[in-house]
């Protein structure tokens, strides 16, 4: 039988905005001492707006590029996709068919577009492939980026910027009030990472992570000593949700978030894991 202080706090939890789908998870909040927050779609909003998009090649010109990259993001869910979708869409371009089309998770898409291979991808899969990069592009880095690959050559860039929550700052400054360390952990570049830090109070972050990298970094924490919390809004955050001491879904984001975290936050608002490490805290206190 569920304990009635349990069973009472969970209906309050839920009234706040905290979906509780797993006692374990509850009964570990309190433990918390470090956070670690995805990025996109949990302390952003997750809407991104094409701000720039550059062509490396003079035979392609930029909105070919877009197009080029509306192509495979068609098929896509990701935030980034969204944002490049509705770009094609306000300069009423055509979207040209794909084949064979692939997510690469959490590093971007491929697929075959009128008999080319392309890829849209993320910084960290440029440095991984040796792919390097014209210099001046990155006085731009300030946004995400998102590389366009066709036939293994860089054909250019469409940078996107996304909004942070209005919550996050206060949710970073509550954590630090009650001595529990954050960390963001993000597949964007560096310097969105650093600029959304110093915003937003986050103590350090890593950036151009890869999926399988984010699991790691929770492993590495809890070696240490920590007792981790991870938030994840996407399905490369899954296994790293599962690997955390509590997994934190955000209820904007995918299913299999959602389904592999303990907790879930319904409204998506960062604020109301304080409420959630307030909340165990006192449950267990009454218990003991
Ligand atoms: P975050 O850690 O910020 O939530 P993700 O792990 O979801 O970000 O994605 C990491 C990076 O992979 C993105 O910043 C982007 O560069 C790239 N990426 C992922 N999905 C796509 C996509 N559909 N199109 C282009 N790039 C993508
Ligand atoms: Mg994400």
């Amino acid at each position: 039988a569920v304990p009635l202080v349990v069973a009472k706090s969970t209906a309050i939890a839920a009234k706040s905005g905290l979906l509780i789908k797993n006692r374990t998870a509850f009964e570990n909040a309190r433990k918390i001492t470090t956070i670690v927050f995805d990025k996109t779609g949990t302390l952003t909003i997750g809407k991104f707006e094409v701000s720039k998009i550059v062509s490396l090649q003079k035979e392609i010109s930029e909105n070919e590029l877009l197009q080029i990259a509306s192509a495979l993001e068609q098929n896509s869910e990701h935030p980034i996709a969204t944002g490049i979708m509705q770009k094609v869409k306000d300069l009423k371009l055509s979207v040209p068919a794909t084949e064979n089309f692939n997510a690469i998770t959490g590093k971007g898409v491929e697929a075959k577009v009128e008999g080319k291979d392309v890829k849209v991808v993320s910084p960290g899969y440029l440095k991984e492939n040796n792919i390097t990069v014209p210099g001046d592009f990155k006085t731009d880095l300030a946004e995400t980026v998102v590389f366009v690959i066709i036939n293994n050559a860089l054909a250019g860039y469409i940078a996107l910027s996304d909004s942070i929550r209005p919550e996050s700052a206060g949710a970073i400054q509550t954590l630090h009030a009650n001595h529990i360390k954050s960390v963001l952990l993000t597949g964007d570049n560096k310097q969105v990472a650093e600029s959304v830090s110093k915003k937003i109070g986050i103590d350090s972050y890593i950036a151009e992570v890869l999926p399988h990298q984010k699991l790691e970094k929770i492993k590495e924490l809890q070696n240490k000593g920590e007792f981790v919390a991870m938030t994840g809004d996407g399905v490369n955050d899954a296994p790293a949700l599962a690997q955390a001491d509590v997994g934190i879904a955000v209820g904007s984001g995918s299913d299999i978030a959602a389904e592999t975290a303990g907790i879930v936050l319904v409204n998506s608002n960062p604020q109301d894991i304080t409420n959630l490490i307030l909340f165990g805290k006192a449950t267990y206190r009454k218990m003991i």
